[in-house]
């Protein structure tokens, strides 16, 4: 049997990031996922960090490469009636965003905690989480064929939608609130420079794409499918006809092809859990919350988790009051629930969900609307650069 300070379940941004911030302030961690190094790393997810976010990767001393590598984009582009509007982020709001990919801050942490001598623990089996309403937590898992106790003071749960932690809560003692989607986004990476210099989110009658990018050499592309569609369906000449016909013709027009390196399928889903505390367990990022990815907020929502939780924590340690950690819950729900707003609403203007004309055309009048407003569009631009942090 061992002991740690807290105790992490899940090595995605939102693990390794509490970990590291953990770790600056003086506080042991140990971090047990269930996937493999090589396997977490190469996952492609979010690329959109908000200002907030790329702040705290330099905090935790792991934002070097980021500064040198990341696109700073001030701007993105609405697509609709085959025109391409520019919504002025910096203009309207002061902040942009940086373009880097979640796989390279999942990179960029585990490298840094590596060199720091962390405890992580990789292809971990059965993990199970008890005695958090108690102060002793533990954590049980096996690992190499042999099963492992760690006592802690907390633990957090930070292994994502379907992880075991807040599945591990008493029945009765979390509510859930949660919208499924219609429809899905199919998302295709390719090595072909972007068609935009920004991101360009497009509504169209034949349903949403969007245009995005990780580099100036690398380009991911998504359109709206149904939540059925078999990826067989779509070789990569069908996506990009299909891609191209949903765009501005000024914008299909400086679309590159190319060999799809990654191509996926992923449900759109809001959902939140309340609260994200139950006595010493504390559900961070996607264990807690998930947005439809419209508006680029789920990883950034996840840093924003994790930026109470760990200030939380070196209060507790330093000081040796829990009273921001008794606060954790109500604290990042108010951010949550904006941005879930946020997505919902975005999300909702710009997809197909019915054949309707009449919803159709209330969408472009909306964007026809947002476009023309500057009230509208700095209430946009505030939001998707990330909200100010409320007070402590
Ligand atoms: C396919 C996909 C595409 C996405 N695209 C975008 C996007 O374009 N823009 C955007 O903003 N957001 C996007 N997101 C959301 C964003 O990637 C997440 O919000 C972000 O990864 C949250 O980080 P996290 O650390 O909280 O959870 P995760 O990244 O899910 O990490 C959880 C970790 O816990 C591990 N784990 C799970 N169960 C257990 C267990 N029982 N024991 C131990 N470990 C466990 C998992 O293996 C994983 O490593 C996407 C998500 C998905 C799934």
């Amino acid at each position: 049997m061992s002991h740690t300070q807290v105790a992490i379940i899940g090595a995605g941004p939102s693990g390794l990031l509490l970990s590291q911030l953990l770790h600056l302030n003086g506080i042991d961690t140990v971090v047990i996922e269930r996937q493999s190094r090589r396997h977490v790393e190469g996952r492609i997810r979010a690329g959109v960090l908000e200002q907030g976010t790329s702040e705290l990767l330099i905090e935790a001393q792991v934002g070097g490469r980021m500064l040198k590598e990341r696109l700073v984009h001030e701007g993105f582009g609405l697509g609709f009636s085959d025109r391409s509007f520019r919504v002025d982020l910096k203009g309207l709001s002061g902040a942009a965003v940086s373009i880097y990919g979640q796989t390279e801050v999942t990179k960029d942490l585990m490298d840094a905690r590596t060199a720091a001598g962390a405890r992580l623990v990789f292809e971990a089996a059965d993990v199970s989480v008890a005695g958090f309403e108690t102060a002793h937590p533990t954590v049980r898992y096996r690992h190499e064929g042999r099963i492992h106790e760690l006592t802690c003071d907390y633990i957090a749960g930070c292994d994502g939608y379907h992880g075991v932690c807040r599945r591990s809560v008493p029945a009765g003692a979390l509510q859930t609130f949660e919208r499924a989607y219609p429809f899905g986004w199919l998302g295709v990476l390719a090595d072909v420079p972007p068609a935009t210099e920004e991101i360009l989110y497009s509504n169209h009658a034949r349903g949403f794409a969007m245009c995005s990018m990780r580099s100036l050499t690398r380009s991911r592309y998504y359109i709206q499918c149904g939540v059925d569609e078999a990826i067989e369906a779509w070789p990569d000449s069908r996506f990009w006809d299909e891609l191209r016909a949903r765009l501005p013709a000024s914008v299909a027009a400086s679309v590159v092809t190319g060999p799809s390196i990654e191509k996926s399928i992923a449900p759109l889903r809001s959902f939140v859990v309340e609260p994200m505390r139950f006595g010493r367990l504390f559900l961070v990022g996607d264990a807690a919350h998930i947005v439809p990815p419209t508006g680029a907020k789920g990883l950034n929502l996840a840093v924003a988790d994790v930026r109470v939780l760990y200030q939380a924590l070196a209060e507790r340690y330093r000081t040796g009051r829990a009273d921001a950690l008794e606060r954790y819950s109500e604290r990042c729900l108010r951010r949550v629930w904006k941005a879930v707003r946020f997505s919902w609403w975005f999300t909702t203007i710009m997809h197909k969900f019915s054949d309707e004309p009449f919803a159709h055309r209330l969408q472009l009048a909306e964007l026809d609307y947002l476009t023309g407003s500057t009230a509208a569009l700095t209430s946009v631009a505030e939001n998707y650069v990330g909200l100010r942090f409320d007070a402590p």
